[in-house]
């Protein structure tokens, strides 16, 4: 059977992961989290005292190549963690600290240059479904299944919130829904790569729809892509 690619982009808590775990997981394809890259390079840049106020890019931009970053399959979750420089670090890249600084470095074209390479060649063989902001445009162009995720910032952040406090973070609503439209802003209006919908990308709107029904509907759509 033919390989393709599959790249999903869009703001942030848009379902891009779920939507692209379940895909890869329905075709056999590889799942790559590229949000997960830039959180561990923010956690790196956090835990070396690189970020007070602000990102001090050019001593992070000094520090990368010693930065490893590898995803390790669990088989307890049945899904791939992230380890930077050797060490399991899943549970800090999710946190609020982490959030919170994540768009400024992810603005760092030195840091952008370094994590497409690994994303391009984590893709090179097809079969695989990658998700982040920039897939559809510039790691992917000639993915052959691109899918654009929105939904109002209000639901985004609804579902951030429920997820951050089910992991035991003492957050507010309010202060998810402000990290979402920074994050927005941030991801949308940056220099390098900023997050915009490739022209020929499926645009998925799921503010008002479930996941799951939006999810059986593209699964049809891949494997006709897919048998073309
Ligand atoms: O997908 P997730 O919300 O975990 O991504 C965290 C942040 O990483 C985004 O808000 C964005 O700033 C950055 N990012 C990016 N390009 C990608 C993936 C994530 O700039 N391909």
């Amino acid at each position: 059977m033919k390989k393709i690619t599959i790249a999903v982009d869009g703001f942030s808590s848009t379902g891009k992961s779920t939507m692209a775990k379940q895909l890869a997981a329905a075709l056999g394809y590889v799942y790559v989290d590229t949000g997960a890259m830039y959180r561990a390079v923010t956690h790196y840049a956090i835990d070396q005292g690189f970020i007070d106020q602000h990102v001090d890019a050019t001593a992070l931009i000094a520090h990368l190549p010693k930065i490893n970053l590898e995803f390790v399959p669990n088989p307890a979750t049945g899904r791939s963690d992230m380890y930077l420089n050797g060490k399991n670090v899943e549970k800090e890249i999710r946190t609020m600290k982490v959030s919170k600084q994540v768009s400024q470095v992810a603005a760092i074209t030195e840091v952008r240059e370094k994590l497409v390479e690994m994303q391009q060649q984590m893709g090179k063989d097809k079969g695989v479904v990658m998700d982040g902001r920039d897939i559809g445009t510039v790691v992917f162009p000639d993915a052959e299944l691109k899918l654009f995720m929105t939904a109002s910032a209000e639901t985004r952040a609804a579902r951030r919130y429920k997820e951050l406090l089910e992991r035991g973070e003492q957050v507010t609503y309010d202060e998810v829904l402000k990290n979402v439209r920074e994050r927005d802003w941030i991801d949308s209006t940056r220099e390098t790569s900023p997050l915009r919908k490739a022209a020929d990308a499926i645009e998925l709107d799921n503010s008002d729809m479930g996941l799951q029904e939006q999810f059986e509907r593209i699964h049809e759509f891949a494997k006709r892509v897919i048998a073309k």
